[in-house]
């Protein structure tokens, strides 16, 4: 199919590499970013396999690399006690990749500077979307009207357009039930870990998350279980030291740090799974689909292979409709595995049962981290002629 050109409204992880799969196609990218500056929400990001490979495809991996900490060792806690340790590497051996963490924000750089320069037009609003015949457009707070052969919405879980366009008014977004900190530690005040190694504790309604990232830095998160309520007119800080109070001795250190070390305190929120990802020639991709909770840490994952799987669709079939029926059809079953994947993984993760917990640390501590994640292999594998597809290029 002949296809020119495109607008892309929002550039977060999903926007920015749909940007780079159109241009590693010769498609005109126009990217609208509403915020003056690339930014991004959250202070580290893990990327797996198939989101390391998808990188790979935009031919990007050899700076990611170099912005990234390879993740090796992996120690899961309950409380404060060792419940299982192993070797991430088992991934590499099994797909070619390992997995990555790396701070968000130079994630989002190392995308946006891949760009050509005219691609991308920071602090222009969208407005409004919409289809016309054979063409969809957008107003921006510009107060310009500009067409493409296609708009792709990458704008985030308060997408309004994929609720008002896709969706026919209808909203998707809901509470989580847990909420989430995070920030960055720096070096004298890093958790002492020898092996760099990627540490999850688990806690009752709580767990926690210290990953290690280049130059003698952590990223880490605390997510718990609390009413969406208790965040009205709370401070972040104090909200944490209450719920995380004499936890396990990670937490007690990094509540012990200043202000500085946290970057974020935010309730969580997801978008019911749907099916239905486009209207005419308006089509939805990353958060703003199937925003899903950061426990089983797949989104960025997701909303890269959403951008090749899309831009792969839009060049290999006969019209815009057989397209992006194919794109969402492609990517329809995994996203319904990757739901069902967060929900039971927060739901395990984060309980307050005795007998549960006392059972499901038994199993884990009798577990591989191999065969923990052997439900995301599926997610992993999956788009074999997706990824061949921009080897080949
Ligand atoms: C705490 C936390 C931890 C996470 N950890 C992981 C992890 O470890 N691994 C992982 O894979 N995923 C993780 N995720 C999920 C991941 O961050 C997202 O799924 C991913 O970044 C995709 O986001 P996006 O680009 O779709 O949306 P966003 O990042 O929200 O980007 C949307 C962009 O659109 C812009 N925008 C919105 N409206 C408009 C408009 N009208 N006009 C112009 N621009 C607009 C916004 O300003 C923004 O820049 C985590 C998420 C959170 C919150």
């Amino acid at each position: 199919m002949q296809i020119s050109n495109a607008i892309i409204v929002g550039a977060g992880i999903a926007g920015l590499s749909m940007a780079k799969a159109l241009e590693k196609l010769d498609i005109e990218v126009l990217l609208l970013e509403k915020t003056q500056r690339f930014k991004s929400i959250g202070g580290g990001i893990t990327l797996y396999p198939h989101g390391a490979k998808a990188i790979d495809c935009l031919g990007l991996l050899d700076q990611a690399r170099s912005i990234s900490h390879e993740l090796v060792n992996y120690n899961l806690f309950s409380d404060n006690k060792l419940l299982l340790k192993d070797n991430l590497l088992q991934f590499k051996y099994q797909t070619g990749f390992s997995l990555f963490s790396f701070s968000r924000d130079q994630l989002v750089e190392l995308f946006a500077n891949s760009l050509k320069r005219d691609s991308v037009r920071l602090g222009v609003e969208v407005l409004e979307v919409g289809n016309e015949e054979s063409r969809a457009w957008v107003r921006t707070s510009k107060n310009e009207l500009l067409k493409a052969d296609i708009v792709i919405l990458a704008d985030g879980i308060n997408s309004k357009f994929f609720s008002d366009i896709v969706l026919n008014k209808v909203s998707a977004k809901k509470y989580c039930g847990y909420s989430f900190w995070g920030g960055f530690l720096t070096g004298a005040d890093c958790i002492p870990v020898s092996d760099k190694s990627t540490m999850v504790t688990l806690g009752k309604d709580k767990l926690s998350f210290i990953l290690t990232l280049p130059n003698k830095k952590q990223w880490w998160y605390l997510i718990a279980k609390i009413s969406e309520e208790s965040w009205i007119g709370a401070d972040k800080i104090k909200l944490a030291k209450e719920v995380f109070s004499n936890w396990c001795k990670n937490t007690k250190h990094i509540l012990s740090m200043t202000e500085d070390a946290f970057a974020f305190g935010l309730p969580c929120f997801q978008n019911k799974f749907v099916n239905k990802w486009h209207q005419g020639r308006v089509v939805g991709i990353g958060d703003s689909v199937h925003g899903m909770g950061p426990v089983a840490g797949q989104g960025a994952n997701t909303a890269m292979l959403d951008a090749l799987v899309l831009a792969k669709s839009l060049v290999s079939e006969s019209n815009f409709s057989s397209a992006l029926n194919k794109f969402s059809e492609a990517r329809n079953d995994i996203i319904s595995q990757l739901y069902i994947m967060e929900e039971k993984s927060a739901a395990s993760k984060m309980h307050s049962d005795d007998d549960f917990v006392r059972e499901r640390n038994q199993k884990l501590g009798s577990s591989k981290i191999i065969n923990l994640l052997e439900p995301v292999m599926p997610v992993i594998t999956a788009h074999k002629d997706v990824f061949d597809f921009f080897y080949e290029l």
